[in-house]
């Protein structure tokens, strides 16, 4: 019998980690597939199309808006972001657990529509470390990291809308923490229906003799 597969969704501030989790995650177990979103954001240096991201204009992003090509989408920091709705359909279909990368509004709208979806917020052990890694990263101007930690600061309003926290401390115990949560989500019994009414089934059965 084919495991159903669970939408997961993923949040947490900017320069937590989340890209490298994610690879990690994915590399290690197959059962993930892992959205690639739209965005009109530029492209960063070493970030490939269709690999981290699929780089949209602006026309084109609300082309797909209107086509509803995408389950969500959300402003960040002045660009559209969205989950392309095919694809993560299609995995769902065929029994994989989804993860989206996606920040809160996003998260939300997700949460609307899959109601059983499971929604995890990384964050590091302090907010020094995250200041330090979005300036490290050196992708970013100043002005722009500025606006990503006020973001952070708005989105930490918000975190009690999610079911689990992961702190980021240690990247393979972190990924190991968050495969462990998902294998539990497995268990709940509104992804195991079919196995529960065969037993049930069964036992009715028994018990008329049969
Ligand atoms: P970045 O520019 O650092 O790659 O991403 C900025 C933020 O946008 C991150 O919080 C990331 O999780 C979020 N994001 C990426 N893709 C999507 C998406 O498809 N939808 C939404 N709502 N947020 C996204």
């Amino acid at each position: 019998m084919a495991r159903e597969g669970i939408l997961i969704v993923v949040s947490g501030f900017s320069g937590a980690g989340k890209g490298t989790i994610m690879k990690e995650l994915t590399g290690r177990h197959e059962q993930y597939a892992l959205s690639i979103s739209a965005t009109t954001r530029t492209a960063r240096p070493g970030e490939e199309e269709g690999k981290e991201y699929f780089f949209k204009s602006r026309e084109e992003f609300e082309q797909m808006i209107e086509d509803g090509a995408l389950i969500e989408y959300a402003c960040y920091v002045g660009n559209y972001y969205g989950t392309p709705r095919a694809y993560v359909e299609e995995m769902l279909a065929k029994g994989r657990d989804v993860i989206l990368e996606i920040e809160i509004q996003g998260a939300r709208k997700i949460r609307k529509q899959f109601p059983n979806a499971v929604l995890l917020f990384v964050t590091t052990k302090d907010a020094q470390v995250l200041r330090e890694r979005l300036g490290r990263r050196g992708t970013e101007s100043q002005e722009v990291i500025e606006q990503r930690l006020l973001r952070a600061v708005q989105e930490s309003e918000g975190i009690e809308e999610y079911d689990y926290l992961v702190v980021n401390d240690e990247l393979d115990a972190c990924v190991a923490e968050i495969h462990s949560i998902i294998e539990t989500e497995h268990r709940k019994i509104c992804y195991n229906m079919e196995l529960l009414n065969r037993v049930r089934e069964e036992l009715r059965s028994f018990s008329k003799g049969e």
